[in-house]
């Protein structure tokens, strides 16, 4: 029953090799197959005897029966060996198996070359050939160890220990030593001490803080080191494992399912194989034991207690189905005779070296996968399954093979169950910083103990996620409240990033704030809270209403138009009325014949019509002409506008008070030196400006440097405390959270300007943590569902005194609804006023060239001598009287050219078209 589908694959196998060939040979009745085994390795005996039992209880090979010759040897001992060998040519075998040990098995080789009998090894060996007449079962080092190689790629260690036990390890190893490319991985090789107690190197290895460990040694040892590694606290879910033992499912590994670290081993054979599993059940039940004739009870007893397939008593019943396919094979190829020989004879079999030919073509599955030779006869094409343990042993994840290389059988949902699996029930140290209100002491007329000392929103938070992935916590202060910075001296970290560094705290959590720098030192969740630097100062002092406060609701600029606009518009009003004909007016109405001529609109009188007008008060007299009209309407029209804007600007002046702040932003704080500013020593506040490349900043940061005392703070609370007490002298760079916190309850600060960058919030984890990716997935989920928020507006609006200082903020927001009027408001008034000026300018020059068209026509004279005479007296600017002219045949004076030109008699048309 047992192992016959394994028989049924070799017998297709032989179907399929030789289905062309016909059968006509007969092999003899027995075949006798000689194996020689170290003294006291009772398994591979064992497993020799069972696999011939087997083939002659099923009778693969028909008739014909295999008889082992079963030979000991003391192990190393050459000529012992030497001795049996020739034993064993001389009772005719058809095959040699054995020994395992390497000095023995070199002799057997070369007496079977010389004599021509196949030699089938299944034991470790690392030399690059061999003799013709041999072939091993056991993987070729050279593939098991890119087996190793490619396993260190797939998890993508950048560093790691390899632990060895002898030189052969580090052969195991050699692809790993002879790092492919240059500075893929950092290797550091430790050889475990003799003797059983290895805790020294351990805690040497646990002190460079390694935490990729390569373990090769006997699979007996395994245990005794990983348990002396769990005695050091090197078997933490921090730290991962790979043991070169093919046979670690013979180790016990139920103590270090629990340690979250990550062991991972490589093997041949599958327990869980149909196949492997008969034959373990087999092995159980005894009846292995009897087929090899053993009735010894306490041998047997002892056999069934010990563990059963190893890899090497696998490769040893293999090795035995590998011969059995070829013997068939040369049956049907030739007629098969054994003959005996003599070691110092010069014969040899016939038939030895077909049969070793055979055996390196055939291709077969068998206890431990595909079984293939290269032309030497190594095994160096063959599949291994990757195995890792898990809470149900070690569960295979994938395979490797050499022309694919490590590959994950298992899905990311199987390693995301694996994560949270792992830390169900385990209890996390996780460092924190006090800072309100994220971590903050509670207070309480009892006394508290443990975790319950605390709250605030991370430990809220916290709750959730432990809630969520079921695991406890135990909340550990980090020394001196450092939240983490690198000293500059040492390049060392601090605060709680060196807490996670060292593994004194699996996780930390307060307001810690992710950036490049300690991305690069820990790993990061995702972030929780995203927020920005800005400035914490003592809220803008009430001003007292100055003296001039009446000046506030214009700006000065336009106070100094307006002024320029009066006295403009009074200087036209003044030329315009000389200019215009219809301003000169008879001063005594009753005399119809006036000598002189008026003119109300004097210098002094249009600077005081003008202010009258920008009063709203008026004057007693008015202008005449259109052009002077127009000049008063357009002045009436700004002085409507500028006045209504004033008074409207004036009546919320003096409703609001005025707050005086000194700094509005950054740039404000950078340009004077009177009032300091400072940050948190060890935060990333402090790091943002020393590492800036931006002016002010730079700036900022050496102004920092340079003050003394120190500008630097402790903690948050220490820099709040700071900025109420020096009364304005102080302002503190603080993350814009932290402020809206404070702000909210100390109603003498305030945030000044918006934020100088954008950054967040995560909980750190230690390089390489297994459970990042659990937690941040658990931060989406909890974002997702708004209980992030719900939390934040718990702890900043809700509780601690929040809202206190609504009014005064809301007070405080009034401040800025009123501000002086500049030109861009009033600019457009000011246009206006010019347009009209210009209007009534043309209307005044258009009046003045008609009255000069007038006189030139009834006094015939030239044109231009009017206009010139005219011209003359208006820019004479003297005297507010005018003669008036006289028809030149009226004129007393002779010379009309004299009265015209030379003297003060002007015409008078007599008539205004206005009045
Ligand atoms: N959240 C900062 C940090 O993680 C501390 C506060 C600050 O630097 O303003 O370092």
């Amino acid at each position: 029953m047992c192992g016959r589908s394994s028989w049924s694959v070799l017998t297709v196998g032989v179907v399929v090799l030789l289905a062309h060939l016909p059968v006509t040979y007969q092999l003899p009745e027995v075949i006798k197959i000689g194996g020689l085994f170290d003294e006291g390795d009772l398994k591979q005996e064992i497993a020799f005897r069972y696999a011939v039992d087997s083939v002659n209880r099923q009778r693969i090979l028909r008739r014909t029966k295999l008889q082992p010759i079963i030979k000991k040897i003391p192990p190393f001992d050459s000529f012992h060996a030497s001795k049996r060998v020739c034993n064993l040519v001389n009772s005719g075998v058809a095959a040699i198996f054995g020994p395992q040990s390497g000095q023995t098995s070199a002799h057997v080789q070369s007496i079977c070359d010389a004599l021509e009998i196949p030699h089938i090894e299944t034991r470790w060996d690392y030399r690059l050939r061999r003799d013709d007449y041999s072939v091993n079962l056991y993987p070729h080092p050279s593939s098991l160890s890119k087996a190793y190689l490619d396993l260190v790629r797939l998890f993508g260690w950048k560093s790691f220990c390899i632990l060895y036990e002898d030189n052969e390890g580090l052969v195991r190893m050699q692809e790993l030593l002879k790092t492919p490319a240059p500075n893929e991985f950092k290797v550091s090789i430790r050889q475990l001490p003799r003797g059983n107690d290895y805790r020294l190197l351990l805690s040497e290895i646990k002190n460079t803080l390694e935490q990729n460990i390569i373990l090769d040694c006997k699979t007996e040892k395994v245990g005794e080191v990983l348990k002396q590694a769990q005695q050091i606290g090197i078997m933490s879910s921090f730290h991962n494992y790979i043991i070169s033992s093919l046979d670690l499912h013979l180790v016990s590994l139920e103590d270090f399912k629990y340690g979250g670290s990550n062991i991972t081993a490589v093997r041949l054979i599958d327990p869980d194989r149909d196949e492997v599993r008969h034959l373990t059940e087999d092995w159980q039940a005894g009846r292995i034991f009897y087929t090899n004739k053993l009735h010894d009870d306490d041998m047997i007893m002892k056999l069934r207690n010990m563990s059963v397939w190893t890899t090497e008593t696998a490769l040893m019943y293999d090795a035995v189905k590998l011969f059995v396919l070829a013997i068939q094979a040369l049956d049907n190829s030739t007629d098969v005779q054994m003959t005996s020989l003599m070691c110092e004879g010069e014969e040899a079999w016939v038939h030895g070296n077909s049969l070793i030919n055979y055996m390196k073509l055939v291709k077969l599955s068998g206890l431990t996968g595909h079984i293939e030779f290269d032309a030497l006869g190594f095994r160096t094409d063959f599949t291994l399954d990757i195995v890792e343990l898990s809470k149900d042993n070690l569960t295979k994840v994938g395979t490797w093979s050499r022309k694919t290389g490590a590959n994950y059988t298992r899905t990311y949902e199987d390693t995301y169950k694996k994560i949270v699996d792992g830390l169900q029930n385990k209890t996390l140290i996780i460092s924190f910083a006090y800072n309100d209100p994220y971590i903050m002491r509670k207070e309480s007329s009892e006394q508290l103990t443990g975790n319950d000392r605390y709250e605030g929103f991370c430990i809220d938070l916290l709750n959730e996620i432990s809630k969520i992935l079921k695991f406890n916590y135990t909340l550990v202060p980090v020394p001196g409240n450092a939240y983490g910075a690198r000293v500059k001296e040492t390049g060392e970290w601090n605060g709680m990033i060196r807490e996670l560094l060292d593994r004194r705290a699996e996780m930390a959590i307060t307001d810690l704030t992710i950036n490049f720098e300690r991305e690069q030192a820990v790993d990061f969740t995702m972030p929780f809270m995203n927020m920005g630097i800005s400035i914490l100062y003592k809220k803008p002092q009430k001003m007292a209403p100055s003296l001039f406060s009446f000046l506030s609701p214009l700006s000065l600029e336009v106070w100094m138009y307006m002024i320029t606009a009066y006295v403009g518009v009074s200087m036209l009003m003044y030329i315009l009325a000389r200019f215009t004909p219809y301003e000169w007016q008879n001063p005594h109405p009753c005399d119809p014949d006036p000598d002189t001529l008026e003119n109300q609109f004097t210098i002094l009188n249009c600077l005081w019509f003008a202010i009258g007008s920008l009063m709203q008060q008026g004057c007693d007299f008015l202008p005449q002409a259109v052009s002077t009209r127009m000049v008063a309407g357009m002045w009436w029209f700004f002085t409507l506008i500028m006045i209504s804007s004033y008074t409207a600007n004036l009546a919320a002046f003096l409703t609001v008070e005025r707050m005086e702040s000194p700094i509005e932003s950054a740039e404000d704080l950078a340009k004077q030196t009177k009032i300091k500013y400072g940050s948190l020593s060890s935060g990333t506040t402090t790091s943002f400006f020393r590492d800036s490349s931006l002016p002010t900043y730079k700036r900022m940061w050496s102004f920092m440097q340079s003050t003394s005392p120190s500008v630097f703070v402790e903690s948050n609370a220490d820099g709040v405390k700071r900025v109420q007490s020096e009364n304005g002298l102080y302002a503190y760079l603080m993350e814009s959270t932290s402020i809206e916190y404070v702000v909210e309850r100390n109603c003498d600060l305030t945030q000044i300007g918006g934020l100088l960058d954008s950054k967040s919030y995560g909980i750190a984890l230690p390089p390489g943590s297994p459970y990042t990716s659990a937690i941040s997935s658990t931060i989406l989920a909890l974002q997702e569902t708004s209980t992030i928020q719900l939390l934040k507006r718990k702890w900043w609006s809700e509780m601690n005194g929040a809202g206190r200082c609504k009014t005064d903020k809301e007070e405080a927001g009034g401040s800025s609804m009123a501000s002086e009027l500049n030109l861009s408001n009033v600019g457009g008034v000011f246009v206006v006023l010019l347009g009209g000026m210009g209007l009534a300018l043309i209307v005044a020059i258009g009046e003045f060239i008609l009255e000069c068209w007038d006189i030139a026509k009834e006094d015939q004279v030239p044109m231009m001598t009017v206009l010139s005479q005219e011209l003359r007296f208006v820019f004479k600017c003297k005297g507010s009287t005018k003669p008036v002219r006289k028809k030149a045949s009226e004129s007393e004076v002779g010379n009309a050219s004299n009265n015209l030109y030379g003297s003060d008699v002007y015409n008078y048309t007599g008539k205004n078209p206005l009045t």
